[in-house]
């Protein structure tokens, strides 16, 4: 299975390329290759990320054609108003959208971390936790995997954060990820120098997840101890500056936080021009300070993604793994059906998947990525869902 359909070369202009998809015209930037009219090649994110020779672009072309089509009449059925909240949204998403969903594989690569954010099951003070570290070639080899073996073209490398990986160590893991196997590479690392990030940029990263998890400082300097929001603001906004798409966005429910929060958090999230809105309900973890807290429902999880699409309807908004726990079940389709245009798949290492224990009893550790993907793919063609990648306007 591939996670992406591949464009045609229709236009080079500069560093803006105009990709054809059956007939659609989307925009991507080119900012890593030698590209001609006529050629074949990859997008997400809006960058281009890897070309494909003729042959094998018109094969894959020619295995989806009938399929795409299909896919867009479900997605369309699927996706009138019939009044609820949820499916205004995820008409707006559709009209926004059309039947685009974007496949992103996780590989959490340490469960190290300096910090003692309450929340979270793999603080510094959980001495209870089993620690793992990949080395280096490790990381590379299981991102080449998911790449070449898994069809993952867009790839998010996760850990605590860890000062065992220096700046030169980033530098040689994104290096041997885009040498081997080029995709749209995103790190998850917590704060790191703006030095740093740019020196990463420069050798290919395009992506950083880094959630501010609460628009009020003093939530967040309780649930975050030693840090402040603002200093987390102002490296979101560098990072947005030095071309970095962003992903960003809050965690719901945590204790103190209202209802009401719902919009301001949803705001901000769209002030930082996140590339993508990331939204996890607050899930108790044992070991903790938060252990005996209230979980976030589902409820009101599907209700932030609703209303974070009514409010945004050009956002990429992600159903993510945090949501799917509450539900292994139902979660994923009921958070696409609510607005949400992508999700995230876990290529960790199947042993270590079970020791990034964040919270517990996270979805997609405890199967085999194989049937995980197969699970997904029957799930999104159901809906209509279709990996194309969005563009840039
Ligand atoms: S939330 Fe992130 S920074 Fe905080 S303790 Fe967990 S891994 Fe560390």
């Amino acid at each position: 299975m591939c996670y992406s359909i591949p464009g045609k070369v229709l236009e080079v202009n500069d560093t803006l390329v105009t990709l054809d998809y059956f007939g659609e015209k989307r925009k991507a930037r080119n900012e890593l290759f030698q590209i001609s009219c006529g050629e074949y090649a990859y997008a997400q994110g809006g960058f281009i990320i890897q070309k494909i020779p003729g042959v094998q672009a018109e094969a894959i072309l020619d295995s989806w054609q009938e399929l795409f089509f299909k896919l867009k009449e479900i997605d369309k059925r699927l996706a009138r108003d019939s009044g609820t909240r949820y499916q205004k949204a995820n008409q707006i998403r559709q009209r926004y959208h059309g039947n685009s969903c974007c496949v992103h594989g996780i590989i959490e690569f340490s469960n190290y971390c300096r910090n003692d954010c309450l929340y979270c099951g793999i603080q510094h003070k959980n001495l209870s936790l089993k620690r793992y570290r990949m080395e280096a070639a490790e990381i590379i080899d299981a991102a080449v995997y998911a790449v070449k073996k898994l069809g993952f073209k867009a790839l998010v490398l996760q850990s605590g954060e860890d000062e065992y990986y220096d700046e030169d160590t980033l530098i040689a893991v994104v290096e041997g990820v885009m040498r081997q196997s080029p995709c749209l590479l995103t790190l998850s690392i917590g704060e790191r120098s703006p030095d740093t990030f740019e020196a990463l940029y420069r050798k290919g990263l395009r992506g950083v997840l880094l959630r501010f998890e609460t628009s009020n400082p003093q939530i967040y300097a309780t649930m975050k101890p030693g840090h402040s929001l603002n200093q987390r603001l102002e490296l979101l906004v560098t990072l947005r500056k030095m071309g970095y798409l962003i992903m960003t966005g809050f965690l719901i429910g945590l204790p103190g936080w209202r209802k009401e929060d719902i919009i301001k958090d949803i705001s901000l999230t769209a002030e930082l021009g996140a590339e993508m809105f990331s939204f996890g309900p607050f899930i108790p973890c044992p070991d903790t300070p938060l252990a005996k807290e209230v979980q976030a429902s589902l409820e009101t999880a599907l209700e932030v993604i609703a209303e974070a699409r009514i409010r945004n309807p050009e956002a990429k908004i992600l159903v993510t793994t945090a949501l799917e726990t509450l539900d292994k079940k139902n979660a994923l389709q009921l958070g696409l059906m609510a607005g949400a245009n992508s999700i995230m798949l876990n290529v960790t290492p199947s042993r270590y998947r079970q020791l990034y224990s964040i919270y517990p009893f996270r979805a997609g550790t405890d199967t085999a990525i194989e049937s995980r993907i197969e699970f997904v793919v029957n799930l999104l063609q159901s809906l209509g869902r279709a990996p194309t990648d969005l563009g840039v306007s």
